[in-house]
């Protein structure tokens, strides 16, 4: 593998900015770079994910990788000490925005497959260069996987080049209280929504929830609350509304978790509604990704064969991965979250390298991220 190419695509796709909904010109430098390598089918889909395949000469299993090509912003106030599009190189480092998160597996990977022998490659080699992973996990990938239908998936977020078998989710929940309006010179004629939402916050904080030992605890945090009507004039509010962010552990349902809050004794007398939110988001080709934001836990057998083939395929190329787990929510929420393929994480840095101010990869996890997707491949299509 030439290492010097890699740092080069690794560095025109950080100069390339690329947020959510608008990864087209990312994507292409993607689509160039695979023709350049090699590899045997491009295409890009319907959301406008590049789509690489390499074919084995052998049959065998379909292997994807997935890395998602956009990033989050820049945000309004911070102070960036290097261009965040600029792919700097200073100290073994390569600087800017969508370093860890998750560009350098991006190109590690497309590197790695397009290094492998197709000669004694038995099955095929997918990656997938998705989109709008940023604002709704699994969307795209979900498209992706209808279309070449996988029977492992990678996901390449950063692991720290450990080998991830789990994963916490996420749910975003609405809680809406329904009160009475009123002259506010009149309180006692009304019902104040507000109110009612403080007794829902307080009963809701009481919630016991479970833990896991690799995943952590599980999460329910209140993220916004907002009242109606908004700004309240001599009026007694109606309505309150509040966004709570919940990470799910393993096996955790939409029915468990909205359950919990029904079931309070204390939000009895109280009129509440509450739904899990829906997400609808435009991807850059006009298509629409929707569903409902809940995206499962998840978990592969540290003995599943997958996972110990992997792992095996990591130590043939020098590398000592740990079994690890990744406590945000990421593609295979989808994959084996909701479609049941068996997947593993590994990447290069760590989850407290992105989304950051100044992040940045370093170029010897670079090198080893794309050893080891190569120790993969070679390990798991053989
Ligand atoms: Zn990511």
């Amino acid at each position: 593998m030439n290492t010097q190419m890699l740092i080069d695509f690794m560095q025109r796709l950080v100069r390339q900015p690329s947020p959510s909904g608008e990864e087209q010109a990312v994507v292409q430098i993607v689509i160039n770079e695979m023709q350049s390598l090699g590899f045997d089918k491009i295409r890009v889909d319907e959301n406008g994910s590049a789509i690489g395949i390499i074919e084995g000469m052998q049959p065998g299993k379909t292997l994807l990788f997935d890395a998602h090509c956009d990033t989050v912003g820049i945000a309004p106030g911070a102070t960036w000490t290097t261009d965040p599009y600029g792919g700097e190189i200073i100290d073994g480092h390569l600087y800017g925005r969508g370093c860890a998160d998750m560009k350098g597996a991006l190109a590690a990977m497309v590197y790695a497959a397009a290094d492998v022998d197709k000669s004694k490659l038995a099955g095929r080699i997918v990656l997938s260069a998705s989109v709008m992973e940023e604002v709704f996990e699994g969307g795209a990938l979900k498209t992706v996987m209808d279309q070449v239908n996988p029977d492992y998936v990678v996901i390449g977020e950063s692991s720290n080049l450990n080998l991830v078998h789990g994963g916490r989710g996420r749910a975003e929940i609405h809680l809406e209280t329904i009160g009475k309006p009123s002259h506010s010179s009149s309180p006692h004629l009304g019902i104040n929504a507000v109110h009612l939402m403080m007794k829902v916050i307080e009963a809701v904080d009481g919630i016991k929830l479970g833990e896991h030992p690799r995943l952590g605890p599980a999460i329910l945090a209140l993220t916004d609350i907002i009242s109606e009507p908004y700004p309240g004039y001599s009026v007694i509010p109606s309505r309150c509304k509040a966004t709570y962010d919940r990470r799910l552990l393993p096996d955790e349902t939409i029915q468990d978790v909205l359950s919990a809050i029904k079931s309070l004794p204390e939000l009895k007398s109280i009129q509440l509604n509450m739904i899990i939110a829906q997400g609808e988001h435009r991807s850059y080709t006009g298509s629409i990704l929707r569903g409902t934001k809940f995206f499962p836990a998840w978990e592969l057998d540290a003995k599943h064969p997958f996972v110990e083939s992997a792992l095996k395929g990591l130590r043939t190329y020098g590398l000592d991965p740990k079994l690890s787990a990744y406590r945000f929510c990421t593609n295979a929420a989808y994959s084996i979250g909701m479609a049941g393929i068996p997947t593993i994480g590994f990447g290069p840095g760590t989850e407290a390298d992105a989304h950051v101010v100044d992040e940045r990869l370093s170029l010897d996890a670079l090198e080893k991220a794309a050893r080891g997707y190569h120790g993969i491949i070679e390990a798991v299509l053989s």
